[in-house]
């Protein structure tokens, strides 16, 4: 039996979770949302953490009728993430840990969506796409380690679309991505973008530029000729934002599909906050069911950053043995998915 509260506040959300031995006991969560147009930036990001971690560790106590002395380990994100956003978790982690006298445990951010995502859709072995805003990977499990098979070797898929939605001046509330997501489905007319697989890795600062030119046309002092100029000038930001998804929505489900070809396996599995986009996950149901495979998705509560992914992976890391000592207790603002041991999992 073990009982697990984790932390997690690696970007702008700040959550509190506590599972015992799988079973969902608590999920608390805030974000900060900033206006129209602006993104979060990490200092205010961590004073917003600050405001409101301790009232959601309490909040998660209360929610799963626990007492303090009932946990058995507590965890939060060690990155990868931003900096001072990460240290509001860290160090109130390590507050309690000392103060309760119960053990801490540092988790890698990467690894608690795919355990969470493993833990809900009872996915056993599934290639995995961790799409976020600052995150984007295709991994398959192999000998002890979640390999990264490819990635995105600029920006984030999310980032990408929290970048668009801000040059659109769209709203941030719930978030960028889902307000793209509702004005996309006001279109069905293919504005077409550049498409950049290259192998199995991905790339998309290059298509932010283009569209960001086609959404500003003449703002940015781009020389460069764009072939709709002469074709199409008349589109509106619903056609921009379907495009937008249709377009690397597509190069996400390519390189999944060759993972997919390369392992032998039928089963996807998406996690991170770009994962509840419907259709991203009606595109990759369409190409799982054409090879005979199924997809294995979450909703927001689950896929989006929150704490309970760090209590279930710290929690299976605690229950395979792995102990943490106090001066390892920092945070990394890079920490890559294959530096894990999944001491965890015997397949
Ligand atoms: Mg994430």
């Amino acid at each position: 039996m073990v009982c697990a509260l984790g932390i997690e506040g690696s970007a702008n959300k700040i959550g509190v979770g506590i599972i015992k031995d799988g079973e969902v006991l608590a999920n608390v969560r805030r974000t900060y949302i900033t206006p129209p147009g602006e993104g979060f930036l990490p200092k205010e990001t961590a004073k917003h953490h600050r405001e409101a971690i301790l009232g959601l560790v309490k909040a998660s106590l209360k929610e799963a009728q626990l007492k303090h002395s009932d946990l058995d380990v507590i965890c939060y994100t060690k990155g990868p993430g931003m900096a001072p956003p990460l240290l509001v978790g860290a160090i109130v982690a390590r507050t309690l840990s000392l103060l309760w006298e119960i053990p801490l445990l540092g988790v890698n951010h990467c690894i608690g969506h795919i355990e969470m995502g493993r833990l809900i859709t009872g996915a056993q072995n599934p290639i995995v796409l961790y799409v976020s805003g600052g995150n984007t990977q295709v991994i398959a499990y192999s000998n002890k380690r979640y390999r990264i098979f490819g990635e995105t070797i600029d920006i984030a898929v999310g980032n990408c679309l929290d970048r668009f939605a801000r040059i659109i001046k769209l709203s941030n509330d719930p978030s960028p991505g889902y307000n793209i997501e509702q004005l996309a489905k006001n279109s069905s007319r293919y504005i077409k973008l550049p498409y950049v697989v290259k192998g199995m890795d991905v790339s998309f600062s290059g298509i932010l530029s283009y569209i960001e030119d086609l959404a500003e046309p003449g703002k940015r002092q781009n020389k460069r000729k764009k072939p709709q100029e002469a074709e199409v000038t008349d589109y509106t930001q619903a056609d921009l934002c379907y495009s937008l998804q249709e377009t690397i929505f597509a190069m996400l489900v390519e390189i999944t599909e060759r993972a997919m070809a390369h392992c032998g396996s039928n089963e996807v599995l998406i996690v991170g906050g770009v994962g509840c986009n419907e259709r991203l996950q009606e595109m990759m149901r369409i190409m799982c069911e054409e090879r005979g495979g199924k997809l294995f998705a979450t909703d927001e509560r689950y896929c989006i950053d929150n704490g309970l992914m760090i209590a279930h992976a710290g929690a299976e890391m605690f229950r395979s043995g792995t102990r943490m000592p106090l001066e390892e207790a920092f945070v990394t603002q890079r920490y890559r998915t294959d530096e894990v041991l999944v001491s965890w999992r015997d397949d």
